[in-house]
């Protein structure tokens, strides 16, 4: 049994979808396969419009959503030129509820409306994937994620309830396995005790494929991708970079949790406690080998560097200049938990704390407001934050050029620095 996630990017019009019930017939023929869809290119990007809007003026986030109904409808119908009424009757029944969100449930949490918006991208998507596999001759079932995945009420960051999940996949999707179908779901979205929607947080599909191998016990699970496989940089940043054949899970681990964006870094863990194989492959050169990344072995890694921009440094002193102590650091870190701030990167200094942490302005505020009567508090916004594993000394200077440093840290393997684009002041000749 396999699973297969696929990513906006390859879904995002109607040859990507052409192109993916090629892969899905290719490399999934003779298998038990689970697929799972995100929603389609920017979708989320859009629809996470739609919910800004809700909260500014109705009229225009629903004109928004209309607009992003009709280039789904655009797209099927270049799949469908001689019409599918039950496919548009399904996608009109999601877009409706979504209407209704917006119009009628006044005085709801932003995070909670956002779930119940944004969820439509990956409901559509997976059903205009699911009528083009079934009309390509493929025997599919849909299902709906919300009946898989179970989360508690954390909107935006779903906790997922093992268990209860494990439960329910098992009992649904094995018998349907068996009948030699093919199961398309949803990445991205579960669904609390209550039935209210919950995202996984963005990019969070992969961990929905990760969920279901592990309580399916894949064989292994496949990501297409529109890179080759795992690269040592992203391609649109850095030159030079080449793909990883193999790494080993706690690679992986560490290269997500700095901030490589190839993979959601939730995926791995269920992964690992299975022992399931990952493979990140390109949709565009299936046949292409990909990376494979599995059970630790001892491997030699190459200089791998990430580069995580808007980040912001927040330092803090205590008002009566008293010594940051533990009990200083425990506050701070009860508050990071309560924002839902990553701290990326610390240091302390007698009397200062300061800490690395992606620049979201409103979370920052809202932190900065409650801790401002006992700290003083300095943001240094427009930060880009570098980490090079297996890093080699050489390569430093030029990765630095034109940048000022911030702060830096070694520890074994990884450099870490904190650092802005210098003023651009040449000299005179
Ligand atoms: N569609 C969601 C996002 O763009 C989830 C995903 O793509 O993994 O964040
Ligand atoms: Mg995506």
């Amino acid at each position: 049994m396999k699973v297969f996630k696929f990513g906006g990017a390859s879904v995002k019009n109607a040859d990507g979808i052409r192109n993916v019930a090629g892969i899905i017939s290719d490399f999934g023929k003779d298998e038990k396969l689970v697929v799972v869809v995100s929603a389609m290119g920017k979708t989320t990007n859009e629809l996470e419009e739609v919910v800004e809007w809700k909260f500014k003026d109705i009229n225009e986030s629903l004109r928004l959503l209309k607009v992003i109904h009709a280039k789904h409808l655009d797209i099927v119908n270049q799949l469908f030129p001689e019409g599918t009424s039950d496919l548009q009757q399904q996608m009109h029944e999601h877009f409706v509820e979504g209407e209704w969100v917006i119009e009628e449930q006044r005085d709801m949490p932003y995070d909670y409306v956002y779930d119940q918006v944004v969820c439509i991208g990956e409901l559509i998507s997976s059903r205009i994937l699911a009528a083009w596999l079934n009309h390509s001759g493929m025997n599919v079932r849909w299902f709906d994620a919300r009946n898989l995945i179970l989360t508690d009420d954390t909107y935006r960051d779903g906790r997922v309830l093992w268990n209860e999940t494990d439960a329910k996949i098992r009992e649904q999707l094995i018998p349907v396995l068996n009948e030699k179908k093919i199961v398309l779901t949803q990445g991205f979205i579960g669904s609390t005790k209550e039935n209210n929607t919950t995202t996984l947080g963005r990019e969070g599909s992969d961990y929905t494929a990760a969920i279901l191998s592990n309580a399916l016990n894949a064989d292994g699970m496949y990501i297409w991708k529109d890179v080759p496989g795992v690269l040592t940089g992203d391609p649109d940043l850095f030159f030079n970079v080449t793909k990883l054949d193999r790494l080993s899970y706690s690679e992986a681990i560490e290269m997500t949790y700095y901030g490589c964006k190839v993979i959601h870094p939730k995926t791995i863990q269920p992964l690992k406690n299975k022992n399931i194989p990952l493979f990140v492959k390109s949709f565009i050169e299936p046949k292409g080998e990909g990376t494979l990344i599995s059970d630790d072995i001892d491997l030699e890694y190459p200089p791998i560097v990430i580069l995580e921009k808007g980040q912001a440094l927040i330092h803090f002193t205590p008002k009566d200049l008293s010594f940051i102590a533990e009990h200083h650091l425990a506050h701070l870190f009860d508050l990071f938990e309560k924002y839902r701030i990553k701290v990326n990167m610390m240091r302390n200094t007698a009397i200062s704390f300061s800490v690395c942490v992606r620049n979201e302005p409103s979370r920052l505020q809202e932190l900065v407001r409650e801790v401002e009567k006992q700290y003083k508090v300095l943001i240094d916004p427009d930060l880009e934050l570098l980490t090079i594993r297996h890093y080699l000394d050489a390569m430093i200077p030029k990765l630095l050029e034109e940048k000022i440093v911030m702060l830096e840290e070694r520890i074994r393997k990884t450099l870490q620095i904190v650092m802005k684009s210098a003023p651009a002041i040449l000299p005179k000749k």
